[in-house]
């Protein structure tokens, strides 16, 4: 849809139930400045904006974008109006409307806690049950817990150019899911030959096997777009938690469910059958350099 630039595009950011990490980590993001000023911030809950949320809640505004951060549950209130009064009247106004986040895409954490009432603004998990369903097709699902903020970033500034985004069976913009987190870690040799880690916070070895690793089940950029343009979670040692998928949150996040020693969830695409014998096939391999420890800092300096 058409967004006018020669007036700035109102934004509205609004929140269901949620623990605020959307918002803190849009915070991180370098040209935070630079992208807020090409539009006009109706309300955001942290940043200075042009009216207070009591102003929002009395339903009088227009607006560009909205961006939803948290668990939509229609009782909840924000300011003494009810999220079933105050999100479809600033839906039907929006002409773009961003799920920000892992609750307010498929209902997260949140949901797992109470599914009675709880549920993203399209989907509850994978199911198509949320209170937007009508207008799926303005809807645009940016999962993550939290998500990450160039994400957020360049769909807006994609919006602003009016670039046709394409998106997943998910309604996330496949531009930033159409890659697992595996793409990218600097572990993957590990993974091919089948190297686990030592221990949480290593440089060598793959978290696949026994350290509960979802990245190569979890649609995301992670380490192609790094955090705080550094790194990346899988890169300091710890597993991918798969937070952009319908299935977060799980259990038992530094460990792989196994049968018989062989991880339960493959990675996508393959079939059991043809996993285990790639894997078998490799682990009879023993690389030597791969046993090693890349860089033995008691010894080189
Ligand atoms: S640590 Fe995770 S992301 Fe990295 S190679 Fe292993 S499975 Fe892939």
């Amino acid at each position: 849809m058409h967004l006018n630039t020669e007036i700035k595009p109102k934004l509205l950011w609004l929140q269901g139930v949620t623990c605020n990490g959307n918002s803190h980590s849009f915070l991180n993001l370098e040209s935070l400045e630079q992208l807020l000023d090409k539009f006009e911030l109706l309300y955001h809950p942290l940043l200075a904006s042009t009216y207070s949320l009591c102003e929002i809640v009395s339903l009088q505004m227009s607006c560009d974008i909205l961006i939803f951060e948290g668990t939509y549950d229609p009782e909840f209130q924000r300011n003494n109006i009810a999220l079933k009064e105050l999100i479809p009247y600033y839906a039907l106004q929006s002409k773009h409307i961003i799920a920000l986040g892992t609750c307010a895409s498929f209902g997260g954490m949140f949901q797992s806690l109470a599914p009675e009432r709880n549920s993203g603004l399209i989907y509850q998990g994978e199911d198509e049950d949320g209170p937007l369903l009508e207008q799926k097709k303005k809807v645009i699902n940016l999962s993550g817990c939290p998500v990450h903020p160039e994400w957020l970033a360049t769909t807006l500034q994609m919006l602003l150019d009016e670039y046709k985004i394409a998106l997943d069976d998910l309604q996330r913009p496949r531009e930033l899911y159409s890659s697992l987190a595996h793409h990218g870690c600097t572990r993957n040799e590990y993974f091919e030959w089948k190297v686990d880690t030592k221990g949480f916070g290593l440089k060598e070895g793959c978290l696949f096997y026994e350290n509960g690793c979802r990245a190569p089940l979890t649609h995301a950029s992670c380490n192609t777009i790094l955090w705080n343009e550094v790194s990346s979670k899988t890169r300091v040692g710890t597993p991918c938690f798969g937070c952009t998928e319908p299935s977060f949150p799980r259990t038992n996040y530094f460990q792989t469910k196994t049968n018989m020693s062989i991880p339960q969830d493959v990675p996508l695409g393959i079939s059991k059958r043809a996993y285990l014998t790639v894997a078998g096939m490799a682990k009879t391999f023993h690389i030597k350099r791969l046993e090693g420890v890349l860089i033995d800092y008691k010894r080189d300096y």
